[in-house]
């Protein structure tokens, strides 16, 4: 039961709700040391966090934010007035981490992990078509130590909790660490389907032994914490594991764990990737064993997509569900997610197509505010304001809340 992953993978990475329409800058910039400044920007729900190293040989970025707020972040960078970064590095593959290197061009020389070249060209990444500027020039499977701005950086690989490719950046003189996801600004963890649960607290242990305990520690995401929260969420991660896998071996099963709500102490650690409830079913899922994920449609699809077409590719989605229902993954947000990636490449007539089946398939999915707003921004691109403005109103009857939908609205002169 993959669940819950896929669909926190869906809505946290995959679905980023910035909105190329007017908005007032959301980059947050705030020191970490003397030459280190966090970049974080707000997502809504939850921050996405850059960091930007700045001295006499030039700006070295950690991360770069998703490709919707790569203008903004460019803005940010130049303002230190030190050029294009010489350097970039990804603490992994996800869209949040490398979507901003191709704003930057071709100048800066990126690192990653020595799997990210082909993770950005696989699954549903395929439908991003990433340009060469976004893959690493300089890959890495263990470590590598780079001088610059007259400090020792300490790049070094430790992937295999929440993603299967995540390094980690320690400034060694400043004193300052972003380590990738392996925290989720101190929340409980996300993992995604290449992640694996139960590797978090050795990972998190190997970190705690490298690092002083006079680190400042910046995550992916949310908040900064210390080497002691550190410790904090490695005991955490130790005790609810252990609780949940006892929990199991009475013989108790998932609703009744969550009823008993048996990780109720560590409620502080619930954020808005991943509440208590959620990660018992992370635990569980990673304790029974789960059965391998099934293989996703994104493959497919996108290479039919790209040899004949929009129609032939969902024609392709329908065919493999009739003819190998047991053999691909079948959820309420694949169409969603292929949608709107078209959408963000400009293919926007194609993008309609697929989150028009995405609604009509799946009625009862919960993501229908999204699709309905995606289509709304569609329309709107397309110059039809009047179809853009009853998308909207759509998605606001299913999510009166959803800013997005609101803004656009606005804009549309209908509020
Ligand atoms: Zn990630």
């Amino acid at each position: 039961m993959k669940k819950t992953a896929g669909i926190v993978i869906a809505l946290a990475l995959d679905l980023g709700c910035g909105v190329a329409l007017a908005q007032d800058s959301h980059i947050e910039v705030s020191q970490l040391a003397d030459r280190l400044y966090l970049l974080s920007t707000d997502q809504g729900s939850y921050t996405t966090n850059t960091i930007a190293f700045v001295g006499e040989d030039g700006i070295l970025l950690v991360d770069t934010q998703s490709e919707d707020d790569a203008e903004e972040l460019k803005r940010a960078v130049d303002a230190f007035g030190r050029g294009t970064p010489k350097y970039i590095v990804n603490t992994h593959r996800h869209v949040e981490h490398v979507g901003g290197n191709a704003a930057f061009g071709d100048a800066p020389i990126v690192i990653a992990h020595a799997l990210v070249p082909a993770k950005l060209r696989s699954g549903s990444y395929l439908f991003d078509e990433f340009p060469d500027e976004t893959f690493p020039d300089i890959t890495l499977a263990d470590s590598l130590t780079l001088y610059f701005n007259g400090e020792r950086i300490r790049i070094l690989a430790l992937p295999g909790s929440h993603d299967d490719n995540e390094i980690i950046v320690h400034f060694t003189e400043s004193k300052v660490v972003h380590l990738s996801s392996l925290v989720n600004g101190f929340n409980f963890p996300s993992v995604d389907a290449d992640g694996d649960v139960l590797r978090f607290a050795e990972l998190v242990a190997k970190a705690i032994e490298l690092l002083p305990e006079d680190v400042v520690i910046v995550s992916g995401h949310n908040d900064t914490g210390t080497w002691h929260d550190l410790q904090s969420y490695h005991d955490m991660l130790v005790q609810t594991t252990e609780i949940v896998a006892s929990g199991l071996a009475e013989g108790k099963e998932l609703a009744a764990l969550q009823a008993e709500n048996v990780l109720g102490e560590w409620e502080s650690y619930a954020g808005s990737y991943v509440s208590v409830d959620e990660w018992i079913e992370y635990l569980v899922d990673a304790l029974q064993a789960a059965e391998e994920p099934k293989r996703t449609v994104y493959e497919p699809l996108y290479y039919v997509w790209n040899d004949r077409g929009a129609d032939a590719a969902l024609a392709h989605y329908f065919e493999l569900q009739r003819e190998h229902p047991e053999e691909y993954q079948w959820d309420d947000f694949t169409l969603l997610v292929i949608g709107n990636k078209l959408l963000a490449n400009d293919h926007i007539q194609d993008a309609v197509k697929f989150l028009d089946a995405s609604l009509e398939e799946y009625p009862e999915s919960p993501y229908n505010y999204y699709a309905n707003y995606k289509l709304a921004e569609a329309y709107y691109r397309l110059n039809d304001r009047e179809r853009a403005a009853r998308y909207c109103e759509k998605s606001l009857e299913l999510n009166p809340e959803f800013a997005a939908a609101i803004a656009l609205l606005e804009e549309l002169g209908k509020m």
